[in-house]
């Protein structure tokens, strides 16, 4: 006996899909329920295998099955394979285990000849029609079959029309129609020397073949290839018999979603057209009709589809995206799938369906595509209007932004004062350039990657920003913006999408976010799952209030620079790096311990009792000085134009500090926790600021948690050293003060040596923090952005890495360096508390793996939090047991 090769549509289900392939199982499941498809047979993966195991040759016993499956296929529709008066056709499409769209042959309408075309003309009452389906069912089969290419046949097509001088194919009647296929006929056997075979069995069986055959096709091996799948899993062949939407007024086709896919809202969504078939819709000739029409017009098959709806809802547990065909007032269901939704329907639903019982708490959390959320946290592009993108650069920080063209600063935020909307052009952004990003509302920039200044502030302000686009050509002095040969001047209209690094030119309608009901739902579900906590990177009052708002518990990361930066604060900071002696600095340090103190009053009350990590300065002292090469300018300048001698002497002692302090890599050079090394006074004020503002709020009866935190450590002496600073600062404020309040110290671990020495700073740090910004450059030893300007994308494209690992944390490399810190602290100190404030801290993929080496908290940015809440949820539901 041989194999079982065959299986009725009723004998399979959604589990066999390695045998049945995806979309036979699918039909097979559907028929399973009770769904009204259209009767059909599978014919199984194995038999693919056997194929190609016996070179290429049908297995023994297959033919027969197969035979023997159409009579059952007949007995059932009761119609007749080959019968001139109640054709069957049916379809035969390819269907592997996995889905490879378009990738291998299907034919329609097979069991059509010189008679059964008659039939199938009298039936639906349309000779066009009927003739219309012989033709194309000729050319898919010679060309799927035959091996004679379609466009042989689409020339045949085209010399007729323009013989007729018609456009459309539709416009071909009946009888040009029949002279069409006589021509095809003829072309066939000059071509392949043989009739266009007639017998409906000889037909199928070897469309059968040929579907084996499309399994090793050119576009077939090379899409297994990209997508790794195997090549040994074979394809299976679908059977199924065809059903006419077009067989008059009592017929139709359509398209239906069961609840709105844009909103969510629990209606029918969709559309359908009377006397149709599939094509006729997408086609858009006629305009096809909304399906609550279909109520009045075909009652009867209404009600079948909303019964079948419901069915499918409850079987599926989600919203469905269902084709249809009614014929002659009976309704079948040709397809369904989980359909797609935009992010604010997905949401919704996924509440609605655990309110109705369909599905648990974790199963909605768990559904919810974390990538899709951006679209709900910032404004966004929409995407159904017309728009030209004229140039692309790095999508920085997320959400669109619209607004006249602006290339100063003070300008922008002038303007921005007056409620105009600007998007702020430059080359690069500097400290200096600070309250023209506040002022505008995006920011776009020739040079400069993810983390260059203005990349690094938009991300923290939510504001979007695109950079590094190199297409720009900007003149300054003039005001012009050259794209291509387009030429844009201050007070154009651009759009920018810093979710995907496009520029637009004019204006383009914005989607504006909101955190709906169901959002803020789905989030307080999550907390009740996660275990990780999720707190928010944060450096002013603004932003911490933002993070409590979308639900972080803490400040992950309140970087201190920018409390060094804008325009009171620069000139302080400048006359205190360029002061000669010990006294001079301290004044200027004084002068900004009053500012900074309120700065953290702000910030620590914000954050009502949470803890608030604050890390003392990082960067190296040149970045507070003006650019060297404007310098030299102006020193030329001075010095040929003739000035005042004294500003002359100003600028070039200036210039002395800039070149003296000018490094030759600053990733690697005097910052962190050595400038606290070299200028303990620095640090020292910041604490004093710090605990100040913390006494001066215990005072007032409000709670506060400072950590404070000693970046780029890489060795337990440095923070023994700075911790003393810390603790003296501390015993001497509150000894003034009257009041003490609780601190803990602790290091950033960006470093591989911090990682690997991690058990004796443990002894002293009460904290970890990941920096795996700077942690994942030096592990790499790539500066980020000489990486992402110039060599990463080349090693993304051939795939010697396979993600950027600034954006998704390198698990191989950082990840190995994080485990050993996480295991060597707690070995020291058992109660260590870990986190990460990197940006992989927003990152789902990074935040699962966080969650797996077993870290306390992840910090991100405040627009980023809620989808760090979600993404803890679903890893903690991803690898719980
Ligand atoms: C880091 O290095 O990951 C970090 C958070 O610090 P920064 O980005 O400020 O260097
Ligand atoms: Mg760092």
């Amino acid at each position: 006996m041989s194999k079982k090769y065959l299986y009725k549509f009723h004998e399979g289900d959604k589990e066999m899909k390695s045998l049945l392939g995806g979309k036979g199982a699918n039909l097979a499941e559907m028929t399973k329920i009770g769904l009204p498809v259209p009767p059909g047979v599978i014919i199984s993966t194995q038999a693919c295998k056997d194929y190609y195991r016996d070179g290429q040759k049908l297995p023994e016993g297959l033919k027969d099955q197969i035979l023997e499956h159409i009579a059952y296929l007949e007995s059932v529709t009761g119609k007749g394979f080959g019968d001139s008066k109640n054709p069957l056709l049916v379809s035969v499409r390819s269907g592997a285990a996995v889905s490879m769209p378009g990738m291998m042959d299907t034919i329609l309408n097979l069991g059509l000849n010189d008679e059964t075309v008659k039939g199938l003309a009298r039936i639906t009452n349309d000779e066009r029609f009927a003739f219309d389906c012989y033709r194309r069912f000729i050319t898919m089969y010679s060309d799927v079959v035959m091996g004679i290419e379609h466009v042989a046949f689409e020339s045949i097509l085209r010399t007729y029309k323009k013989k007729l001088e018609i456009e459309h194919d539709h416009e071909l009647t009946p009888d040009d129609l029949k002279m069409i296929i006589q021509e095809f006929k003829s072309m066939l056997r000059i071509k392949h020397g043989s009739e266009f075979p007639q017998d409906p069995k000889e037909q199928l069986i070897n469309a059968v073949e040929a579907v084996f055959k499309s399994w090793q096709n050119s576009r077939a091996i090379l899409y297994r290839k990209l997508h790794k799948i195997p090549d040994s899993l074979g394809t299976a062949v679908n059977i199924q018999s065809m059903v006419f939407g077009n067989m008059g007024v009592k017929s139709g086709t359509g398209v239906a979603f069961t609840r709105n896919p844009s909103t969510g809202v629990k209606e029918l969504y969709g559309e359908y057209l009377v006397n149709a078939q599939g094509e006729d819709v997408v086609a858009g000739i006629r305009t096809p009709q909304p399906i609550e029409k279909l109520k009045e017009e075909m009652p009867d098959a209404y009600k079948q589809f909303i019964d079948t709806s419901k069915l499918l809802e409850k079987h599926y547990k989600d919203m469905q995206d269902i084709e249809f065909t009614i014929e002659n007032s009976k309704l079948y269901i040709l397809q369904t799938r989980n359909g797609k939704k935009t992010a604010a329907a997905a949401i919704r639903i996924a509440v609605d369906l655990v309110r109705e019982g369909l599905i648990t708490k974790e199963e909605a959390v768990g559904r919810i595509d974390i990538t899709q959320l951006d679209q709900l946290l910032h404004p966004t592009i929409d995407i159904t209007t017309n728009y030209e993108v004229i140039a692309r650069g790095l999508p920085a920080s997320p959400g669109a932004a619209v607004g006249e063209i602006v290339f100063d600063a003070d300008e922008a935020e002038s303007m921005g004062k007056e409620g105009i909307n600007v998007i702020l052009v430059r080359n690069e952004t500097t400290p200096d350039d600070l309250n023209g990003i506040v002022g505008a509302q995006g920011i776009l920039t020739s040079r400069g990657g993810m983390t260059s200044h203005a990349a690094v502030v938009a991300r923290g302000m939510g504001k979007p920003c695109v950079c590094g686009c190199d297409e720009l050509d900007i003149d300054m002095e003039r005001e012009k913006l050259r794209i291509g040969n387009k030429i844009f001047s201050r007070g154009d209209i651009i759009t920018i999408d810093g979710s995907t690094g496009n520029v637009i030119e004019g204006e383009v309608p914005l989607l504006v976010p909101t955190l709906s009901k169901e959002f803020q739902t789905i989030l307080e579900w999550a907390d009740e799952i996660r275990t990780l906590g999720v707190r928010a990177n944060a450096d002013n009052p603004e932003d911490a209030a933002k993070a409590r708002e979308f639900g972080a518990k803490g400040i992950g990361l309140c970087r201190t620079e920018h409390m060094f930066m804008g325009p009171e604060r620069l000139p302080i900071v400048q006359k205190m790096i360029l002061s000669s002696n010990d006294d001079e600095r301290k004044a200027a340090l004084e002068k900004l311990l009053p500012i900074q103190q309120e700065d953290f009053y702000g910030i620590l009350k914000a954050m009502q009792g949470y803890p608030v990590t604050i890390r003392l300065l990082d960067p190296p002292l040149h970045e507070f000085l003006p650019n060297r090469e404007e310098l030299i300018e102006e020193i030329v300048k001075l010095r040929c134009l003739g000035g005042s001698e004294e500003e002359l002497r100003e600028k070039e002692a200036l210039f002395a500090k800039v070149k003296a302090l000018s490094e030759s890599n600053p990733m690697l050079g005097h910052r962190g926790c050595r400038l606290g090394i070299t200028f303990p006074e620095i640090y020292a004020t910041q604490v004093e600021a710090v605990f100040r503002a913390a006494v001066q709020l215990a005072k007032e009866g409000v709670k506060t948690v400072p950590e404070i935190e000693i970046p780029l450590v890489m060795d337990v002496n440095e923070l023994s050293t700075l911790k003393e600073v810390v603790d003296q600062v501390a015993v001497s404020v509150f000894a003034e003060e009257g009041v003490s309040v609780e601190y803990t110290v602790g290091t950033m671990i960006e470093v591989p040596r911090a990682c690997a020495t991690a058990g004796e700073i443990a002894q002293i740090a009460d904290f970890f923090s990941f920096g795996t910004n700077d942690l994942t450059q030096t592990c790499f030893g790539f500066s980020r952005d000489d990486a992402e300007g110039k060599f990463l994308h080349s090693y993304l494209e051939k795939k010697i890495i396979n993600e950027n690992p600034f954006v998704v944390l390198d698990r191989a490399g950082v990840g190995r360096l994080m485990e050993m810190a996480v295991t060597k602290g707690r070995a020291s100190r058992e109660d260590l508390l870990i986190g990460i404030c990197g940006e992989h801290g927003g990152d789902p993929s990074s935040i699962e793996y966080c969650y797996q080496i077993g870290l306390d908290f992840v910090s991100c940015s405040p627009y980023r939090v809620p989808v760090a809440r979600l993404a803890a949820a679903q890893a903690a539901l991803r690898h719980s047991n």
